[in-house]
C-alpha cells in the first residue's frame, strides 16, 4: 500500500508559482564545458524571471563517486557567480538536495504508481544484459498483467522484485520542448524500463522525475542526449497525474563536426581552462553564447556582463544546432576581458604568471603587468614574454639589423656607446627622461626615433618582440642594470663586426 499521508505531506511542501529551475550535476571531480553551459542556462532563466535556482547533486551512481567532487561544484558554481538559492548546504523548503539522502522516497512514489496502473513488480530473474538484448519482449513478461493477489503473495514471500514502468501498449506519446519543438514517439518503441531495482534503489530516469516534481521544478534544462528519455518521463508525469515542466533539451558542445567535447579525450574542462589562463568572466561569457545568441537590440554584442545576461537571456535564443567549441574564439574574448580590466585588478591575477619567469622582487610586478596587459590573451602567456628581466637571453648581433628601424650593426653600436653616455648622466630615472633622452639623441642626430629605440630595446631585452618598449623596460630594470646590459651590447656588436 502506498504511504498516502507522507505523499500527501510531500505534495503539500511542493512551492507553487514562480520560476525554479535546478541544475543537477553528477560529482565527477570536473566540469566539462558542457555542463558549466548547462549551468548558467539554468541559472540565467531563474535570474531572468525572477525565481529560483536550485543546486541537487545527483550522486546515485556510487561507482563513479569521486573524493571532493561535490567541492568542485561548489567552487566552480562560487567562481562563475552561480549563485543557488537552495541547495545541499544553504537547506530549502525541499531538502534534501543530495539524491542518495532521498533514498527512501522513490519506492514510495514507484508503490503510489503501482497502485495508479502505471508501474509493475516484476518478479523476473532477469540479469541487466538480457534485458538489453533486443529479444526481449515486453509485452510478453508474465509479471505484466499479474493479479494483485498473486503480487501480493510474492511480496509477502519476500521474493525480490524490481518495478517496471508499465508503458501504454498502444498508441503514441507526444512531448513538447522548448527548443525542439513537438516530437512524438510510438509507444511500442519504448520499453518498461526499471523504476526501482532490486536493491529498493531508483534508477537515475525515475529519481530524476520524482525529485523534479517533488522540488517544483518549472523547467527542466539539460543536455539532449536526455532527449530520447523524455517520452517515458512524459508517461511518468501523467501516470502520475502531475504538470509536466517546460523542457528545455540543450545540444552538445562539439570539438568540431562530428565529436562532442569529452575530456576523455584531452578537451578541457572548466578547470583546464583556468589552468591554461583564462579568465573565469571571459569563460562565462564565451560558454553562453555557444549556442545561445542574443537577439533584438543585442544581437550584434559580444561581451555581457552576468547582469547584462540575465537581462537578456531567453530560450528562443537557445540553438537546436550543435555548438563547436573554439579556443581561439575564447583567447579572443580572453584578451578583451584582461585589456577592460582595471589595472589594479589585473596586476593582481597576472602576478603569479609573472612571477613564474622574474624572480627578482627587485622588478616591480605591477609595473610589469601594465605593460602586459595590452598584449595578452591568456595569462599562460606571461611567462615567456617576460622571461628577459630576470636573465638577458642569449641572442645573436644579428637581431640589432632592423630594416623597418633604419639600423645595422656599426649604426647600432654607435647609438648604444652615445646612449650609454647619456643615460650615465641621467639623474631621475623617469619614462620621461628615457624617452627626451632618446628623442633628443634622435633630433640631434637627424633620424627617426625608431634608429636609436630599437638598438637599446635589443640591448635591454635581447628580444626582437617584448610587451613594452625600450622606455618602460629601462624604467623597469633600473639605470644600472640598463647600463649593464648595454655595455654587454656593446661588447657583443664590436665583436661581430
Ligand atoms: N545528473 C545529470 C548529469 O549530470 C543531469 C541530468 C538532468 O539535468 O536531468 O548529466
Amino acid at each position: 500500500m502506498a504511504d498516502m499521508n507522507w505523499i500527501n505531506e510531500m505534495e503539500g511542501r511542493i512551492p507553487v508559482g514562480g520560476v525554479r529551475t535546478r541544475f543537477a550535476p553528477s560529482p565527477t571531480g570536473y566540469m566539462h564545458v558542457g555542463n558549466l553551459r548547462t549551468a548558467l542556462y539554468t541559472y540565467l532563466i531563474a535570474r531572468h524571471y525572477d525565481g529560483t535556482f536550485i543546486l541537487r547533486i545527483e550522486d546515485t551512481d556510487q561507482g563513479r563517486l569521486v573524493e571532493g567532487a561535490v567541492d568542485v561544484i561548489y567552487k566552480t558554481m562560487r567562481e562563475c557567480g552561480l549563485s543557488h538559492d537552495e541547495g545541499p548546504d544553504v537547506g530549502g523548503p525541499v531538502a534534501p538536495y543530495v539524491q542518495t539522502q532521498r533514498k527512501g522516497f522513490y519506492i514510495k512514489y514507484a508503490q503510489w504508481l503501482v497502485e495508479r496502473g502505471h508501474a509493475y513488480y516484476c518478479f523476473c530473474e532477469k540479469t541487466e544484459s538480457e534485458e538489453e538484448e533486443a529479444s526481449f519482449v515486453r509485452t510478453a513478461d508474465p509479471c505484466r498483467n499479474m493479479s494483485k493477489e498473486e503480487v501480493e503473495a510474492k511480496l509477502a514471500a519476500g521474493m525480490p522484485y524490481v518495478i517496471r514502468q508499465r508503458i501504454p501498449e498502444e498508441g503514441s506519446v507526444t512531448f513538447h520542448d522548448e527548443i525542439f519543438g513537438d516530437i512524438t514517439v510510438e509507444c511500442s518503441t519504448l520499453d518498461d524500463q526499471v523504476l526501482i531495482k532490486r536493491d529498493g534503489l531508483p534508477t537515475y530516469n525515475f529519481a530524476n522525475v520524482v525529485d523534479d516534481h517533488m522540488m517544483g521544478i518549472t523547467h527542466v534544462v539539460r543536455g539532449s542526449e536526455y532527449l530520447s528519455s523524455a517520452p517515458k518521463y512524459n508517461l511518468l508525469y501523467e501516470g502520475f497525474g502531475w504538470n509536466i515542466p517546460k523542457y528545455v533539451h540543450c545540444s552538445p558542445v562539439m570539438r568540431d563536426a562530428h565529436n562532442k567535447m569529452s575530456k576523455r579525450h584531452g578537451d578541457p574542462s572548466y578547470e583546464d581552462l583556468i589552468a591554461q589562463g583564462y579568465l573565469t568572466e571571459a569563460v562565462v561569457n564565451y560558454v553562453t553564447l555557444l549556442g545561445w545568441s542574443p537577439r533584438g537590440e543585442y544581437a550584434e554584442q559580444e561581451i555581457f556582463t552576468m547582469d547584462e545576461l540575465i537581462k537578456v537571456f531567453d530560450l528562443q535564443g537557445i540553438s537546436k544546432s550543435p555548438a563547436i567549441f573554439d579556443i581561439e574564439k575564447l583567447r579572443y574574448f580572453n584578451s578583451a576581458y584582461i585589456r577592460a580590466m582595471e589595472s589594479e585588478a589585473f596586476a593582481k591575477v597576472a602576478e603569479p604568471f609573472i612571477r613564474q619567469a622574474v624572480k627578482n622582487e627587485a622588478y616591480d610586478a605591477a609595473a610589469i603587468a601594465a605593460i602586459l596587459q595590452q598584449r595578452c590573451e591568456v595569462l599562460t602567456d606571461i611567462p615567456e614574454k617576460v622571461d628577459f628581466f630576470d636573465e638577458l637571453p642569449e641572442y645573436e648581433a644579428e637581431l640589432y639589423i632592423h630594416k623597418k628601424s633604419k639600423t645595422d650593426i656599426p649604426g647600432s653600436l654607435e647609438m648604444l656607446k652615445k646612449m650609454s653616455a647619456v643615460f650615465e648622466a641621467t639623474e631621475d630615472w623617469s619614462d620621461e627622461n628615457i624617452l627626451t633622452a632618446m628623442t633628443d639623441m634622435a633630433a640631434a642626430e637627424g633620424v627617426k626615433n625608431a634608429k636609436v629605440m630599437w638598438p637599446v630595446r635589443i640591448a635591454i631585452a635581447g628580444k626582437a618582440v617584448t610587451p613594452g618598449g625600450a622606455v618602460e623596460i629601462a624604467r623597469i630594470l633600473g639605470k644600472e642594470e640598463t647600463l649593464r646590459r648595454m655595455a654587454f651590447g656593446i661588447e657583443k656588436l664590436e665583436k661581430s663586426l
